[in-house]
């Protein structure tokens, strides 16, 4: 069988999406889909096989971060599912995350990976995304990079201490919050604490 071309893969996600989209009624979303709620295709997950395709393309990260860990080191504290999401960039299927419908009203939500505080759980809002969406995060937690894979660009969020990836963040969609940014984050990428941390 041919493979199909990526402009046919990317197309029927963003179909596979939009059908998804329409089913916004559920309990979990607070906010009604509505003319106000802008661009909220460009929240679409990056399928994992997608990911590896486009995976070349993606610029190496050369920051400094505080805590460093070759692959083999990271591959023996992480499951290999977080390995995939944090150390490789993929992404979680939509909808199934641990974290996705989690509401605590206190606590903290950790990198997975090396543990450092990110969001409060007053971050946290229904986004109805299908992943963990914060309006902000705890001050110089999260780094931000611009993510030009898919042939689109995108602004990716890693953790500011190990550089794992945590997801991407957006801007401008509408979202009756403080920042109308939506920090769209894998629930691998985290570990909720019902403590109160600071960075
Ligand atoms: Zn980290």
């Amino acid at each position: 069988m041919r493979f199909p071309s990526i402009p046919t893969i990317i197309r029927t996600f963003t179909l596979y999406n939009l059908t998804s989209l329409r089913s916004f009624s559920s309990p979990y979303r607070a906010i009604p889909a509505s003319p106000t709620v802008r661009n909220l295709n460009w929240s679409m997950p990056t399928f994992p096989f997608l990911g590896s395709l486009f995976g070349s393309q993606q610029k190496r990260d050369m920051t400094d971060y505080p805590v460093k860990k070759n692959d083999d080191e990271w591959q023996a504290v992480l499951s290999p599912e977080q390995f995939r999401v944090i150390r490789q960039k993929g992404t979680e299927a939509p909808y199934t995350g641990e974290y996705d419908k989690h509401m605590p009203s206190e606590g903290t939500y950790e990198c997975a990976a090396c543990k450092a505080p990110l969001y409060r759980a007053t971050h946290k809002f229904k986004s109805g995304c299908g992943w963990p969406a914060y309006f902000d995060s705890i001050p110089g937690a999260v780094t931000r990079h611009t993510d030009r894979t898919f042939g689109m660009e995108r602004t990716e969020i890693v953790c500011s201490k190990c550089g794992g990836h945590l997801g991407h963040v957006f801007k401008g969609e509408g979202y009756p919050t403080p920042t109308d940014e939506r920090h769209c984050v894998n629930s691998v990428s985290l570990r909720f604490t019902p403590e109160e941390k600071e960075a």
